[in-house]
């Protein structure tokens, strides 16, 4: 779970440029939930969710995950538990190094046991076997170089990669904007999928109210560096899509 309280994040603070980006929220998330967070851009959104990963320190209030005050802890730690995801498909991954040789990466940045410095069997098992559930027979492209592939493939490895092993919370940062029609729902369907497989916290930015229906079960919408709305979307026979963009169309 993680839990948000009178969190303030100020830029600049006592500048001519000061900017109030967070400004006093209130959140609680448990485990498991798939939040969807959209609202206007400059409205705190990338901000909050770095508060969450712990890449921007709040100027007052608390951040913890599972009781424990993130703010606190060395980054190798929180990194352990939080991936992220951003727009550029291209950040996420290293072009010319092979799709196997991405994943022992990610898993030696995460921390993963028992790795050693040559490929070993089991892991490369264990990575064909998590590529295949995806469906797009990347499993059998293990010794492709990442460059190769197509905006869609990089960002749904990047999702898979990141969720290995000891991750808890996925935050994804607008991961779609820069892809095609096509590779966005493939990465979406992932992240729903991935979510689920590994029981994980998945925090969503997005301005797509579609994939907000089709895969949150909780919308929360930001102005002015505070949550204006915050519906809970689980019992989707009760809500239909229109009713969404009612709300925050
Ligand atoms: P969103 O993701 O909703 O577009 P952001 O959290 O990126 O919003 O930004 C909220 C506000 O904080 C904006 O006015 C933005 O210009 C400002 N801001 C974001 N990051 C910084 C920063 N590192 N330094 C100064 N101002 C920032
Ligand atoms: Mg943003």
């Amino acid at each position: 779970m993680i839990n948000i309280a009178a969190a303030h994040k100020v830029y600049n603070k006592g500048k001519a440029n000061q900017v109030n980006a967070v400004n006093g929220i209130d959140l609680f998330i448990p485990d498991g939930q798939f939040v969807v967070i959209v609202g206007s851009n400059g409205s705190g959104k990338s901000t909050l969710l770095n508060l969450i990963a712990g890449s921007v320190l709040p100027t007052s209030g608390t951040i913890s995950i599972d009781g424990e005050d993130v703010t606190k802890l060395p980054d190798y730690n929180r990194s352990q538990w939080i991936a992220r995801v951003f727009q550029n498909p291209l950040s996420g991954t290293a072009s010319e190094l092979s799709i196997l040789n991405n994943f022992r990466l990610a898993a030696i940045r995460t921390g993963a046991k028992g790795l050693t410095i040559g490929i070993n069997e089991a892991f490369k098992q264990k990575v064909k076997t998590t590529i295949a559930t995806l469906g797009m027979g990347l499993e059998n492209k293990l010794e492709q170089p990442m460059g190769t592939l197509s905006g869609g493939q990089r960002q749904a490895l990047t999702l898979l990669m990141s969720v290995m092993d000891t991750c808890k919370i996925l935050l994804l940062d607008e991961p779609t904007a820069a892809l095609d029609p096509r590779s966005a729902d493939v990465v979406m369907r992932t992240a729903q999928k991935l979510t689920e497989e590994f029981k994980l916290t998945t925090i969503l930015i997005t301005h797509n109210l579609k994939d907000a229906y089709n895969y949150g079960n909780r919308v929360i919408q930001m102005a002015e560096g505070v949550i204006i709305k915050d519906l809970d979307i689980h019992h989707k026979s009760k809500l239909k899509q229109a009713d969404l963009f009612d709300w925050f169309g």
